[in-house]
């Protein structure tokens, strides 16, 4: 960056040349954005412009950029113990492991990777291996949603429900099988949400018994789908997927890794529900994204099965080197802190509502089909005509998107191209965001829906 400087055309001319961007079409046409610096909820870009993140990141800098605090916990624990590996252990890993504990209020042991993709992996892993050590040696399939994402991995990309993140890297892993999510704003005329979303936690059953409740071995979801759409179920919907899992001893997997860290305005999102998770994946505002870090937290007596096996066959034999990094647990339990001093979790909640009161404000709007909310996400799904609810056109999408990049202000579209959806617009700025920063977002956002979008 030093010998770059300021100079934003060599520094895109060298990002051409050297950089290969994440899931970002290569474009002559649109030149990448140059983040320079940020604090609080903006960032400033090489060529000085400020931009409110009301995405924090990828949904995950949810203590806000610039926290000295964080800077120092990492670097004071890269001088005393940069690395250990986690075949054995470090005081940070302890700590934040039962600090973890704390968070979900309930007994999990902790293992910890770098990314929730790597969050995931372990489950499934932990998941099989388990079936077995109990003496279930079919249960292998894992049931997922449509429209749900967990990673890039093959493993979390075959869990993965969006055919456009998928078809051209098949094969993927076996034994990965998707039903449709509750998305009741899309339901059969004449059924109640409730009806519906009895009725999506069914499938689910119903996938369990049709391919041999002997052969499942665990389902996994996000509490609320984010990425994919922002689909938030009734509480029935989880109530009843607790209740089939149970049944049919199949592990219920809650991938936390967006809905965790305050984001859901709990603790993490399934607490909204009630549900008690077998195993619980997390990973962004679990260092606010300042380091990499991530975890699998395990039910006890899972973690039971694989303990003291006398024939050397019973451990996980799963290694992950960078995984629980001393620096990143540090910087992890400081993050915590400090969502627990300035009270993050309570404000994500609040700043929310704000966000939900405006935006369904909007639903008159000829575009707005459907505003939803959880906690501090929104998503305003945009369709032709209300009655058909037929996606607008991916252009209409990407156009708002940049007008309000042209105002300062970053926004987030999800869904699945491929599937025909990818028409919903989202909202996940930081929990610190200043109550001037949610009105900033607002009045951008109306700004420009009111502006030349209006048709
Ligand atoms: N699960 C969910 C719900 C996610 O949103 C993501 C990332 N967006 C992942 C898993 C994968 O996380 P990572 O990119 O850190 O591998």
């Amino acid at each position: 960056m030093q010998s770059l400087g300021n100079d934003s055309e060599l520094a895109v001319s060298k990002d051409r040349k050297y950089l290969w961007h994440n899931i970002t079409p290569y474009s002559e046409k649109n030149p990448p954005m140059i983040a320079a610096s940020a604090s609080g909820s903006w960032i400033t870009d090489i060529q000085g412009n400020r931009f409110l993140d009301g995405m924090s990141g990828l949904w995950c800098v949810n203590v806000g950029y610039g926290r000295k605090e964080l800077a120092e916990a990492a670097y004071n624990q890269l001088l005393t113990l940069p690395y250990f590996p986690l075949t054995q252990s470090h005081l940070p890993a302890i700590a934040l492991a039962e600090k973890l504990n704390e968070w979900l209020g309930d007994e999990y042991v902790i293992f910890f990777s770098n990314s929730g993709s790597e969050a995931n992996e372990a489950a499934f892993k932990m998941a099989r291996q388990y079936q077995q050590q109990i003496g279930q040696h079919y249960r292998h399939k894992f049931i997922a949603r449509y429209r749900g994402y967990h990673g890039s991995s093959l493993g979390a990309l075959s869990a993965t429900g969006q055919a456009q993140r998928k078809y051209k890297y098949e094969p993927l892993a076996g034994g990965f099988l998707h039903v449709a999510p509750p998305d009741s704003y899309r339901r059969p005329v004449g059924m109640t949400v409730e009806e519906f979303n009895l009725q999506c936690a069914q499938s689910i059953e119903d996938m369990i018994i049709w391919e041999g409740v002997e052969t499942v071995a665990a389902v996994i979801m996000e509490p609320v789908i984010t990425g994919g759409g922002v689909i938030v179920p009734h509480q029935v919907y989880l109530d009843r997927v607790q209740e089939i899992c149970r049944k049919h001893g199949v592990l219920l997997i809650m991938d936390e890794v967006i809905c965790g860290f305050g984001r859901s305005g709990r603790k993490f999102g399934h607490h909204n529900f009630n549900v008690k998770p077998d195993i619980v994946t997390m990973a962004k505002g679990l260092t606010s994204a300042y380091l990499p870090l991530s975890a699998t937290a395990v039910r006890k007596d899972i973690y039971e099965a694989f303990k003291d096996n006398s024939d050397d066959y019973g451990h996980f034999r799963h290694v992950n080197t960078f995984g629980g990094n001393p620096a990143s647990c540090a910087l992890a339990l400081r993050n915590l802190e400090i969502i627990e001093q300035e009270k993050l979790v309570e404000r994500a909640e609040l700043l929310g509502k704000r966000l939900n009161t405006a935006f369904t404000e909007l639903l008159d709007h000829k575009l707005v089909g459907d505003v939803r909310s959880f906690g501090l996400v929104t998503g305003i799904e945009l369709v032709e005509d209300k009655v058909s609810k037929k996606p607008v056109d991916l252009s209409i999408v990407k156009g708002i998107i940049a007008e309000c990049k042209s105002k300062g202000l970053i926004i987030g579209k999800n869904g699945d191209t491929v599937a025909g959806f990818n028409n919903v617009l989202t909202f996940a700025p930081p929990l610190s965001s200043t109550d001037e920063d949610v009105e900033f977002i607002i009045d951008t956002f109306k700004s420009v829906l009111s502006g030349g979008w209006v048709k």
